[in-house]
């Protein structure tokens, strides 16, 4: 048994996920990105005496939104707690968050893991407030602090230590993203921060019930790095045991540059950060008709709506998993799958000469919602084998986009329709066998392949007009004797 086989890897993961919300948490400052440092700042971000900080609605809305999504059951009785502590980029000098009452508790998250489908247990979902940022690469000895950030919403989602892999965390941390953008809480742009990670590493023993020594790797910022941090971690903590020394209770961060963590502290003790409910802020209760109406208002979710395609338009477990990748195209399937009942053929077209299309164009599904007509005129034509898929995809569908038209129109003013009448194929098959008498001897003698050869020719004589299944059937009367 190798080393690795001896152990099990035990990971928890931690997500931050910034709501789309327009302004922050308690205050109308706004909530985007990228915007002139410290823009964003009211006295009520910073924390000056006085001021009243207020809950933003939408924000409760969202992380109910994911609760639900997720299968937690929501909060009806909710506060939020002060976390006392000072660091230059936390105005108030403590950061509001929800201490014993998180909004979203439990609930699961399924994946396609390395081997089959697995649930990924959630302990729970809760909402806080970010901090500013410290910005210590502008210059050599100062370091900057930019407080924009300061305030905006975040939930934050903790895992159960139930996730064993680098590839199962790196699919789960995939699954979270999708799934936050296709309710749109997020927008699960990793680069931009607004979805970040700590992940919680140890090894036990396999076979053991008892949780090691944990690690935790802070601020993981791309689901590569996210694989990449705990795929080293656990590496290092099995080096460590197997000669025979003490892991420690560490926080750690990854460097992007070699794919290393390193110790930024040691965690003897737990921080005491004196919690205390916030006295600015009421406690809030949320009814059940209230959590109802937002469920009702979700979108169909990615799994049932999977499950759907998959029993009622018989789509393969590929095709749907392909579709469901995000929203946009999903919504464009199926706002198209409500006008024609080609269902296969239209997830073909997605998934092919659509997105490639797009990706040319840099277009996208939203732009492309008023050619739906169209698109099923295209199916239409390639089932009535009036066009071959590859003059449909090619030719008529570049010109249809360039210009919005019939597409029948377009391909019989342009003398595209292929001919599926068996008569006029025949004088096309009549002339292609009569230009090559030799090579009909050599297919009778047995070299069957030149039957390619003889359709080649049959659809260059016709312009590609002929229908190839009924030029096959042809031919092979003709070669019969
Ligand atoms: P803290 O808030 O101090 O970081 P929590 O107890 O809330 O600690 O746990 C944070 C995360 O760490 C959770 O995702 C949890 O599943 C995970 N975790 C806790 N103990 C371990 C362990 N021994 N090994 C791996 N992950 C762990
Ligand atoms: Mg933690």
């Amino acid at each position: 048994m190798g080393i690795a086989e001896k152990y099990e890897a035990v990971i928890g993961l931690e997500i931050h996920a910034q709501l789309a919300t327009q302004s922050k948490l308690f205050c109308g400052d706004a909530a985007s990105f990228g915007a002139e440092p410290n823009t964003h700042i009211s006295p009520i971000t910073m924390g000056h005496p006085g001021t009243l900080p207020k809950t933003n609605v939408k924000a409760v809305e969202y992380a109910i939104k994911l609760g639900i999504a997720c299968g937690s059951r929501i909060e009806n009785n909710n506060y939020f707690a002060r976390k006392n502590y000072f660091y230059p980029d936390l105005p108030k000098g403590y950061q509001i968050t929800q201490h014993t009452t998180p909004i979203c508790v439990g609930g699961a998250i399924k994946i396609k893991g390395e081997d089959g489908d697995k649930i990924v247990q959630l302990n729970r979902i809760h909402l806080e407030e970010d901090a500013g940022k410290s910005i210590h690469d502008a210059s050599a000895q100062d370091t900057y602090i930019d407080l924009n950030r300061a305030g905006t919403p975040l939930v934050e989602m903790v895992t159960e230590p139930c996730i064993h892999s680098a590839q199962d965390a790196f699919l789960f941390v995939s699954e979270v993203r999708r799934l936050v953008r296709w309710i749109g809480v997020c927008d699960g742009n990793m680069e931009e921060g607004s979805l970040r990670c700590d992940a919680n590493i140890s090894i036990r023993l396999k076979g053991d019930k008892k949780l090691g020594t944990r690690v935790e790797v802070k601020n993981l910022n791309s689901i590569r790095n996210i694989k990449k941090a705990i795929e080293f971690e656990i590496d290092r903590l099995i080096q460590i045991t197997e000669a025979g020394g003490t892991i420690l209770q560490q926080t750690r961060s990854f460097d992007a540059n070699n794919d290393t963590t390193f110790s930024i502290r040691d965690k003897e003790y737990a921080n005491d950060y004196r919690y205390f409910p916030d006295p600015d802020l009421a406690p809030f209760q949320l009814t059940q008709q209230y959590i109802k109406d937002i469920e009702i208002a979700m979108p169909v979710l990615p799994g049932a709506l999977k499950n759907t395609w998959k029993s009622d338009y018989a789509l393969s477990e590929y095709d749907v998993e392909q579709l469901c990748e995000n929203k946009e195209e999903a919504d464009f399937y199926a706002a198209w799958t409500k006008q024609t009942n080609q269902y296969k053929s239209a997830a073909n077209w997605i998934l092919g000469p659509i997105r490639e299309y797009l990706n040319e164009t840099n277009s996208n599904y939203k732009a492309l919602l008023p050619f739906i007509p169209c698109l099923v005129e295209l199916l239409d034509l390639v089932a009535s084998k009036e066009l071959s898929f590859s003059m449909a995809s090619g030719k008529v569908f570049k010109a249809v986009m360039q210009q919005m038209q019939s597409p029948r129109e377009y391909a019989k003013s342009n003398n595209l329709l292929q001919s599926n009448s068996s008569d006029e194929i025949e004088v096309w098959v009549d002339q292609v066998l009569l230009m090559h008498p030799e090579k009909i001897i050599e297919y009778k003698k047995g070299k069957k392949g030149l039957i390619g050869l003889f359709t080649g020719e049959v659809k260059k004589l016709s312009q590609g007009k002929a229908d190839p299944t009924i030029t096959m059937q042809l031919l092979e009367q003709k070669l019969k004797y």
